[in-house]
Formats: C-alpha cells, sequence, structure tokens
C-alpha cells in the first residue's frame, strides 16, 4: 500500500517514517515523491482551533490532490501555567515574524522562557499533543487518532536531538529532555509516536 505523509518539515518527516517503518508492505511517499510542489496556499490550511480540524484539513487538501491515502499531523504544545497555549499556535508562538526553521525554534523557546519566568519546576507542567489524521478519499472513512506526551519544561535547553521545543521539553520518567535522547527513544514516548 501506498501512504502520502502530508508535512512540509523534515522533522516531522524524519519521525514518521521511523515511526512508520515497523508496518509490513507500506510504502511512504513524501509530497516532493508524489510531485506536490510547495503552494503557498498550504500556509491557510490549519485556521482552526483544535488539533483535529487541523489535521483533517491538511490530510483532506492532499488527498484530493494525490488520490492516494493521506495522513497527516497536527501538534503542538501545551502549557498549563498558560491556560494550555499555545497549543494549535506552537510553530507562531514567538511575536517576530518571518523567522523560520532553527531560527523560529529559538525565538519560541526563548519566548516560553521568558513567560514562565521564574515558575518553579513542578509548576512548569506540559504535554504535547499530537492528532494524525488517515484519509482515504471517502468522508465517511476517515482515521483519526491522539497520542500525548507529559513533561516539565526546563528553565534552560538541554541537549541537541529532536526539533522545537524538545531541548526544553523534560521527560520526568526518564530524567531527560527530549532533544536528549535517541530518536528511537522518543518514538516509544512521544506524542507523534503514541497517535
Ligand atoms: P504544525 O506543523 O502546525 O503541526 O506545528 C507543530 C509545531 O508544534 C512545531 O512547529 C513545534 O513548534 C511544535 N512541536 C510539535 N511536535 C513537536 C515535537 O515533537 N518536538 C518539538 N516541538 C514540537
Amino acid at each position: 500500500m501506498d501512504l502520502v505523509l502530508a508535512t512540509r518539515s523534515s522533522h516531522k518527516l524524519g519521525e514518521i517514517r521511523k515511526i512508520l517503518a515497523v508496518v509490513p508492505g507500506l510504502r511512504v511517499l513524501d509530497l516532493d515523491e508524489v510531485g506536490a510542489p510547495y503552494d503557498a496556499a498550504e500556509e491557510d490550511l490549519e485556521p482552526y482551533d483544535t488539533f483535529e480540524e487541523n489535521a483533517a484539513s491538511k490530510a483532506s487538501h492532499f488527498q484530493e490532490i494525490t488520490g492516494l491515502p493521506t495522513v497527516a499531523d497536527d501538534s503542538g504544545i501545551m502549557i498549563d501555567l498558560l491556560g494550555g497555549a499555545p497549543g494549535v499556535r506552537s510553530k507562531r508562538f514567538a511575536p517576530e515574524r518571518g523567522l523560520e526553521g532553527l531560527a523560529r525554534d529559538q525565538a519560541n523557546n526563548e519566548h516560553l522562557l521568558a513567560l514562565l519566568g521564574d515558575a518553579a519546576l513542578p509548576k512548569r507542567s506540559a504535554r504535547y499533543v499530537c492528532v494524525a489524521v488517515l484519509d482515504r478519499g471517502d468522508p465517511n472513512d476517515v482515521t483519526q487518532v491522539r497520542g500525548e506526551a507529559p513533561g516539565l519544561i526546563l528553565d534552560a535547553p538541554r541537549g541537541s536531538g529532536g526539533f522545537g521545543y524538545d531541548p526544553l521539553f523534560f521527560d520526568e520518567e526518564l530524567g531527560q529532555t527530549f532533544a536528549e535522547i535517541a530518536p528511537e527513544e522518543k518514538n516509544a514516548r512521544s506524542h507523534r509516536g503514541k497517535a
């Protein structure tokens, strides 16, 4: 079976490819491989307030373009002290505009640290959320799953693996951040791996 992974994030792509590698008989194709070049209209695909609606919107858009079963994920981090923010707005949390990649991740992390100030570690509880949607082209046969991973937000980054908020995201059971653990370990414990 061919399955399209509808994401432009190379980090997500790498993680999801490894997660799905255990499924026999599955050929995972990214958007470049199915000839779906970037289109600026994609930036408007996730305007909703829930991970579920955004993931479904992305999956359905690319299913229609490719004609193949398509998986999309919408994910983010929810901070208890911030009332669940940034949630679906995790990618563009920092007020600075026009940043991409590592620069954007760093700005987001600095913004988060500034908002949490000197709150004590036990109060800095958070969770990663991932909703993945599989759209097969039939609106009555859409699969939706949700995975969550709990953690604490450190007051300084640790580690160089992962992406996004991972250097601040501390897994209490492991005693390490998601940027300090091996990719396989992250996939075994992460919101995306669980979903
Ligand atoms: P999306 O592309 O709209 O789903 O945005 C997801 C955003 O949530 C990313 O840009 C990151 O800021 C954050 N995020 C989601 N999953 C992870 C993860 O596994 N590690 C670090 N940050 C993540």
